[in-house]
């Protein structure tokens, strides 16, 4: 009895991993928050543009924060700090939509520098090797400066707008591959204005049968 040969096992696809949107295109939801912390809104339902104060309470800076998922909760003395941050951000914000040179991050660097990186080699299955840096952070506000900072380093500004319905202001990132994206957000933004526009074209075209009926007298 012989033994078969081993023959070597057919070559089998290496699994290819999902396609990323290239980093242009990721959402930069940080920079977003604070730079639309301090802006006035709409919120749906409400008819008058509202100022929430994000930085009177602990409660309501966390709020504001939640959304994010920061690994640290906020301190009560975080609060100034938070609201130099938020300023600074929208300061670096609209300039960049405008086109203008930003102001010095001089708060967010200071508070950017309290994070630190470590780095490790990764082996993946197929033998390729990477290596993973990591960012790491004691206080919220380190954090969140830290990721600001990564999320600025990486945006395309031609993608940060502001949102096109009139009684809007608030910024929006553009992760549109289209890059048509107009409203900061479907609701309210977005169906506000399809109703507005359906009603401007059923007047329009009430006005124009009531025209037709009736003789115009001036
Ligand atoms: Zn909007």
């Amino acid at each position: 009895m012989s033994a078969t040969p081993s023959r070597p096992a057919p070559a089998q696809p290496i699994p290819q991993p999902a396609a990323q949107p290239t980093p242009q295109r990721r959402p930069v939801p940080a920079l977003i928050a604070l730079s639309n912390a301090t802006r006035a809104r709409r919120p749906a339902g409400v008819r008058r543009q509202i100022t929430v104060d994000h930085f009177v309470s602990c409660g309501a800076a966390r709020a504001l924060l939640e959304p994010l998922g920061l690994a640290h909760e906020l301190a009560a003395g975080d609060l100034e700090p938070l609201r130099a941050l938020a300023d600074e951000t929208r300061a670096i914000t609209d300039a960049l939509v405008a086109g203008r040179r930003p102001p010095a991050a001089t708060a967010l660097n200071r508070l950017a520098e309290q994070a630190r990186a470590t780095q490790t080699l990764q082996v993946a299955p197929d033998g390729s090797l990477t290596a993973d840096i990591r960012w790491h952070a004691d206080t919220a506000l380190a954090e969140l400066a830290c990721r600001i900072v990564t999320e600025l380093g990486r945006l395309d500004p031609a993608r940060l707008r502001y949102c096109a319905r009139e009684a809007c202001d608030l910024l929006f990132y553009d992760t549109t591959r289209s890059r048509n994206q107009r409203w900061h957000s479907e609701s309210p933004c977005g169906l506000r204005e399809r109703q507005d526009r359906w009603r401007r074209m059923t007047g329009a075209a009430e006005d124009t049968a009531s025209t037709a009926e009736k003789p115009v007298t001036v």
